[in-house]
């Protein structure tokens, strides 16, 4: 269907729900994907942090095929040999103890959400149920997860939020400190704001709460929906952090494109779901279990980390050249292949601009560009990413939109 076609389609069949680029795209191969005429197009969305080993990478496709030829789906009344290889992969290279899958981000955050508050229920009684989220967060958007999710612009419109939610400052102990109480069950928080524009929580911050949830009682739930899966050069953030925390969340990367997402934790805490307690349907499905595990292989057993990580720093440095030459470039912030430039100017035109010289890449509020490529980017690849970057500000600095 040519392209002016399916968006005229779209509008008529799809709900609203977003704003898209006025491009089809119909199939990608490594870190390009192609659209309907045929243009090329730099991947530095890569799926917003999904396509982690890129598109059509020959070891997750061939994994999705036999499993598919095998058995697709069958349910959780039975054991199925991928999802339990999976789990103890996760649990041999995590702190973690045991994992229950789903099928995206907001649903792991859902299932961590509901975890600590039986965990807490089951020990002390009924009234201990409140989390302190980060305001600025992102957690997703089913009800529990954009409660959860610290931005009016996510919650609004949607009252009655859920109760027992509470939002402090990002990187902001003292008021983390006096938010915590004794209906406090747990404190959730990204290692890496994403969505809310690239913020980095301090070590020391994150050290801190650490001690104040131990001394508490008070579980701390990682959100590594976007961090986790070798997206800052380790396989988890925290790992990089110096904390560990008592339950996390992964999604997006998980299955290199397939959905899956999962919530690990500790024995203790994990305890507290027993059969009836928590369930999905399609979580952890051999299909996406194959496909999850295929990518896992390729991160612990192949040189891909190390190459991410030093992608990562290559890419950190070429921003801040970017940044030491236009003043509209504010800031840069990230970690590994995760990496935000916050603007003077509008993202979104930076955005359109990089789309018709052949590059994807993706704005997240009003001035932050978010840089989350496949991490089997290149060298040369990022150097491209620069030049046209510079290119752009170079023209809009010489239009006068732009500094
Ligand atoms: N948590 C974080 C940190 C995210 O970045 C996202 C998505 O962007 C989510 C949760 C929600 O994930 P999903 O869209 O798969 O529900």
């Amino acid at each position: 269907m040519p392209t002016e076609e399916l968006k005229q389609a779209a509008e008529l069949y799809l709900m609203g729900t977003y704003t898209r680029q006025p491009i089809s795209i119909v199939r990608g191969r490594g870190t390009k994907v192609y659209d309907l005429e045929g243009r090329e197009y730099l991947d530095f969305v890569g799926g917003i942090a999904v396509n982690i080993l890129g598109h059509g990478h020959s070891d997750l496709v061939l994994a999705i095929q036999r499993q598919a030829a095998l058995l697709i789906h069958t349910s959780n009344l039975y054991y199925t040999e991928p999802q339990v290889k999976l789990a103890q992969m996760l649990v041999d290279h995590s702190f973690a103890d045991k994992v229950f899958f789903c099928n995206s981000g907001a649903e792991a955050n859902e299932a961590a959400i509901k975890l600590a508050r039986r965990y807490s229920y089951d020990k002390y009684g009924a009234g201990r149920f409140e989390i302190v989220t980060m305001k600025n967060s992102f957690h997703g958007r089913t009800m529990a997860t954009l409660t959860a999710t610290g931005q009016e612009k996510v919650q609004k419109s949607y009252d009655p939020l859920l109760p027992g939610f509470s939002y402090v400052a990002f990187n902001h102990l003292a008021e983390l400190e006096q938010a915590v109480n004794e209906k406090t069950a747990a404190i959730m928080v990204e290692p890496i704001q994403g969505e809310g524009g690239v913020y980095v929580a301090d070590h020391d911050y994150l050290k801190a709460v650490r001690e104040l949830c131990t001394q508490k009682d008070v579980l701390l739930i990682f959100d590594e929906v976007q961090t986790g899966m070798g997206r800052t050069g380790t396989l988890f953030a925290y790992e990089q952090l110096g904390v560990e925390p008592d339950i996390m969340t992964l999604a997006k990367g998980l299955g290199g494109g397939v959905p899956i997402g999962a919530c690990l934790a500790k024995a203790e805490i994990a305890k507290a779901f027993e059969p009836g307690s928590h369930a999905s349907t399609f979580g952890g499905n051999p299909l996406a279990c194959a496909a999850a595990l295929a990518v896992l292989r390729l991160l612990l057993e192949g040189p891909l980390l190390n190459q991410a990580r030093r992608m990562g720093e290559y890419l950190v440095k070429g921003l801040f050249q970017c940044k030491d030459r236009y003043r509209t470039v504010r800031d840069v912030r990230g970690i590994g292949l995760m990496q935000g430039i916050e603007l003077e100017m509008d993202a979104n035109t930076v955005v359109s601009d990089c789309l018709r010289r052949g590059i994807l890449i993706n704005a997240t509020g009003e001035h932050v560009l978010r840089i989350v490529p496949p991490l089997i980017v290149s060298q040369s690849e990022i150097d491209r990413l620069i030049e046209v970057l510079s290119q752009i500000f170079n023209r809009h600095v010489a239009e006068g939109t732009a500094h």
